[in-house]
């Protein structure tokens, strides 16, 4: 629509001012905001793209992407969704907002994301909040046609931290898309990944044409890319955002 901010002028560092209309908290520690642009506007992006928020913190002015958790297609609020990071000001900062104040932001950006679903089997791999930009990629593809094969895996702490929980049950009901979860200490929450990953994609067949979409926070997130693309993924399949 004219006049809207959209995907295509990612890149072009306009400011754009947000304003919380909701929030939402899945756990003590883990929060939505619900934003609508001050101007009215519709925010326009590509599943799995993020904004850049601009953090004021006093002694310093920070900025922070998060990716968009809702979707493009969803004409009200679109979603953030984050945790609380031990010693991160960033994100205690974002925690303190409430129910009508505004704050700027830049984006959309970012090129982690599904426009148009390959004709591939699709595989994501995820950690806790890291859901996020995954979420409306998922649905993005699940609603192209024909909709791809999809797996998830997912990992947290415990099952509170597994988001969106009753959303992805509904789906897997319906669709040709699954998940399964993973509960482990943080510690070993990457191992568990990589197990997985290696179980159902790298010994389990020799079929080598899926295409794999990782995100979460960490060196975890190279070596599960490594992990598939040393077992013979083309390396344009492998995609992932490292936090
Ligand atoms: C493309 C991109 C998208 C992102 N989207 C999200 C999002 O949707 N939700 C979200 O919660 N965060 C997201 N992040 C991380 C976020 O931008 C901040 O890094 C985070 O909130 C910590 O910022 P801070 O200023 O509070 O702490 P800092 O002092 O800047 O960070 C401290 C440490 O926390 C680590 N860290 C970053 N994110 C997390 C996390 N979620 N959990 C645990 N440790 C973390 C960093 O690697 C860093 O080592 C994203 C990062 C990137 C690069």
């Amino acid at each position: 629509m004219t006049g809207e901010p959209s995907p295509a002028s990612a890149g072009k560092r306009t400011t754009l001012n947000a304003r919380v209309e909701r929030l939402f908290d899945h756990a003590t520690d883990t929060r939505s905001l619900f934003l609508s642009l001050a101007s009215g506007k519709h925010l326009r992006f590509i599943p799995g793209q993020f904004i850049s928020i601009t953090i004021p913190l006093g002694d310093e002015t920070r900025s922070r992407p998060y990716s968009i958790a809702s979707d493009p297609e969803n004409r009200g609020p679109f979603e953030i969704c984050f945790n609380r990071v031990e010693g991160g000001r960033g994100v205690a900062w974002l925690f303190e907002r409430r129910v009508g104040d505004t704050f700027d932001f830049s984006g959309p950006f970012g090129a982690f994301t599904i426009d148009r679903a390959p004709e591939a089997e699709l595989c994501f791999i995820a950690e806790g909040t890291a859901i996020a930009p995954i979420r409306p990629m998922l649905k993005r593809a699940l609603a192209s046609s024909p909709a791809p094969k999809i797996h998830l895996i997912y990992a947290a702490p415990d099952h509170e931290h597994i988001l969106y929980a009753a959303e992805l049950n509904a789906l897997a009901r319906t669709a040709d898309f699954s998940y399964e979860t993973a509960i482990k200490p943080p510690e070993q929450i990457y191992d568990a990944l990589f197990a997985l990953a290696q179980a159902r994609w790298v010994t389990r067949d020799a079929n080598r044409t899926r295409h794999f979409y990782i995100c979460g926070v960490g060196k975890g997130v190279i070596r599960l890319r490594d992990l598939l693309r040393g077992a013979g993924y083309e390396r344009r399949s492998v995609h992932y955002e490292q936090w």
